[in-house]
């Protein structure tokens, strides 16, 4: 069946353009065409017409950094990841489908146990539960003594061989590894991985023309990633200039998760200082993420697990500096990019994935507006 949305207002195209009064005909799940309402006729076929009035349609949200298991809204969130297989699918069921519900359409995943991120992908691939579309990493990979509560741990070059290769069988999207803690207590920022280990990590994703993601925070960590070929930096709390300009001369992407530093409650469960500490710690982040954004860094936007919390991490990177069109393409057209499905997904434009989200708002005007969603619509299907 093919259905035509139509509203007052829609976010078109590669360049997130708003055009106003025009319909999108979508036909088996993808953007037939999109068209002007005084064009809306005859297309030789039957359609249903669905008319959202006043509101504003953009593309279905993506989550560029999601643990499907990991869920912050529970109490001891981090102890759970211990939990068994069973409880952790189960709860990887739940925070899917909550995700999709606030418009998040795609997810990329970056780390959870036992391949759960791979089942699910395949699963809601087939119809079976009901969520984002997945882009998965299999197992993220740490240091035997480093940081990553979702990862495992690894020791020297051949054990991140041989978990780099077992993920590729399990057909992961890309390779995660786990380099620095979150919040760190500055000046002195660890990092868990040696250069080789991570080139170890890099040579075997670019063998079969996969991508990798660190969790890096910054310091020597960070440039160790920029040399090693790392593609997608995550986090990036503590970038420094000079890490700026490399990032940018490298033509890498950052994924930013600005929560867990500016959110109070989130930022004293993981600064290692006290409550006078934490929010010192938190000054010196924002000044870092201000200077990252200022520096044009190519970004996109993800919620490290704060399920259905998408749109305050995009107000978080306004609130930073970032254009609304900017933080708009951080978790739509931009974050496609990063989850390498662009060709086919990630914009309103004819023959892509017709994932759309209908807001009560304008989000180029006010950003705040990605809070009020009215309804969701995958693979052509309203959802909610
Ligand atoms: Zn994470």
């Amino acid at each position: 069946m093919s259905v035509l949305y139509k509203a007052s207002k829609i976010v078109v195209g590669e360049n997130l353009e708003l055009i106003e009064n025009a319909s999108i005909l979508v036909k088996d799940g993808k953007i037939i065409k999109i068209l002007s309402n005084s064009e809306v006729d005859d297309f030789g076929f039957e359609y249903e017409l669905v008319d959202f009035g006043q509101k504003t349609i953009i593309p279905g949200m993506i989550d560029c950094h999601n643990h499907l298991a990991l869920d912050t809204r529970l109490d001891n969130h981090l102890v759970r990841m211990n939990d068994s297989e069973c409880e952790q699918t189960i709860r990887a069921i739940k925070t899917m489908k909550d995700d999709l519900l606030s418009g998040v359409t795609t997810a990329r995943c970056l780390g959870d146990r036992y391949y759960i991120d791979v089942t699910c992908k395949k699963a809601q691939l087939e119809g079976r539960i009901m969520g984002p579309k997945l882009i998965v990493s299999g197992i993220g990979m740490r240091a035997s003594h480093g940081h990553g509560y979702v990862g495992l741990p690894h020791c020297g070059k051949e054990e991140f061989r041989k978990t780099a290769r077992e993920n590729i069988a399990k057909g992961v999207d890309f390779l995660k590894v786990f380099m620095t803690k979150v919040i760190n207590a500055t000046p002195y920022i660890y990092h868990f991985l040696t250069l080789d280990e991570l080139k170890v990590v890099v040579e075997e994703a670019k063998s079969v023309g996969i991508t990798t993601a660190c969790h890096c925070s910054g310091g020597q960590g960070l440039d160790d990633c920029i040399t090693a070929g790392i593609d997608c930096l995550e986090h990036v709390y503590y970038i420094s200039d000079e890490q700026i300009k490399r990032v940018k001369e490298a033509d890498m992407w950052v994924v930013y998760t600005p929560s867990y530093a500016l959110n109070n409650e989130l930022l004293f469960k993981f600064s290692p200082k006290d409550r006078e500490g934490s929010l010192q710690e938190k000054e010196i982040i924002k000044g870092c993420l201000e200077n990252s954004i200022k520096g044009k860094l190519k970004f996109g936007i993800g919620t490290d697990g704060i399920h259905q919390g998408l749109a305050q991490e995009a107000i978080y990177i306004s609130e930073l500096g970032a254009n609304n069109r900017d933080v708009l393409a951080g978790i739509t057209t931009n974050a496609a990019k990063i989850c390498g499905i662009s060709s086919y997904r990630g914009a309103i434009s004819e023959g892509l994935d017709a994932d759309l989200v209908v807001l009560e708002g304008n989000p180029l005007e006010d950003i705040s507006a990605l809070k009020q969603v009215f309804s969701v619509i995958q693979s052509g299907e309203i959802i909610r």
